[in-house]
């Protein structure tokens, strides 16, 4: 799956590329009234990278704040260590450019989707979350641990939660896959592989392309049946690279 291909998936419209340099639009005040901030007056906001799907940071916001970041589309935070007004990127340039703004279940904390001007981290880390516990840090960091890939056209998500919607398994392909559970999905699997084996012997960069998406898409499937998701297996991966580039 090269970038840009594949046009107008789900998975294209989340990534947003080249917008990240768009002016950023006005966002809704609409349920703004909703946020129980707490006795100080706060409510924590986590920052996430919209394309990388990241966390990058968590600020505190009030009333105020959450009011001008939707004004402005443009984050700001209530500074706790100075008790002022923050706007992030003010003195550094590293402005996040705000998309989208959510609450939790119990309207007690937002999620930002954002898109970052620059790193965001005053250390000049992507995100500050950049070390383990105890206090290793991640190399690489972890922006470039999977690759643009996450959140993107590499990133499976987008057809796994198409696959496991309720109404998308009445009667349909993949519903009689999960009918059949292990056996069935696991022989797709099977036979999917050979042909992924014979394609690229054949070195038709095309059927190699159009095996794998079929070895891929059952993998998915098997991975609904198992009750895991793609996450499970980043994870996975994410993990190994790690060991292997933190012990050099
Ligand atoms: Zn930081």
């Amino acid at each position: 799956m090269g970038r840009g291909g594949a046009g107008g998936t789900p998975a294209n419209e989340q990534t947003g590329e080249g917008e990240a340099a768009a002016p950023p639009a006005p966002l809704s005040m609409g349920g703004i009234e909703a946020i129980r901030f707490g006795a100080d007056g706060l409510v924590p906001a986590v920052v996430q990278d919209r394309r990388t799907r990241e966390v990058l940071m968590v600020g505190f916001m009030n009333r105020d704040m959450l009011a001008k970041t939707l004004e402005t589309g443009e984050a700001w935070f209530w500074s706790r260590s100075r008790q002022e007004p923050w706007h992030k990127g003010a003195t550094s340039g590293n402005y996040i450019r705000v998309r989208e703004v959510r609450r939790n279940c119990e309207d007690n904390s937002l999620l930002l989707l954002t898109d970052p001007v620059g790193p965001v981290c005053h250390t000049g880390a992507q995100t500050c979350y950049y070390r383990t516990l105890d206090g290793q840090t991640l190399r690489p960091l972890p922006a470039a641990e999977l690759g643009a890939g996450v959140g993107g056209e590499g990133d499976l998500t987008w057809l796994f939660e198409i696959l496991r919607q309720p109404a998308r398994r009445e009667d349909s392909y993949v519903a009689r896959l999960l009918t059949g559970g292990v056996d069935r999905i696991g022989k797709k699997i099977g036979e999917e592989a050979a042909e992924v084996i014979i394609a690229a012997k054949n070195r038709s960069p095309e059927e190699l392309s159009w095996e794998m998406a079929d070895l891929w898409f059952h993998s998915l499937v098997l991975l609904l049946d198992g009750g895991l998701t793609p996450a499970d297996v980043y994870r996975v991966l994410s993990q190994r690279h790690r060991e292997k580039t933190s012990h050099p």
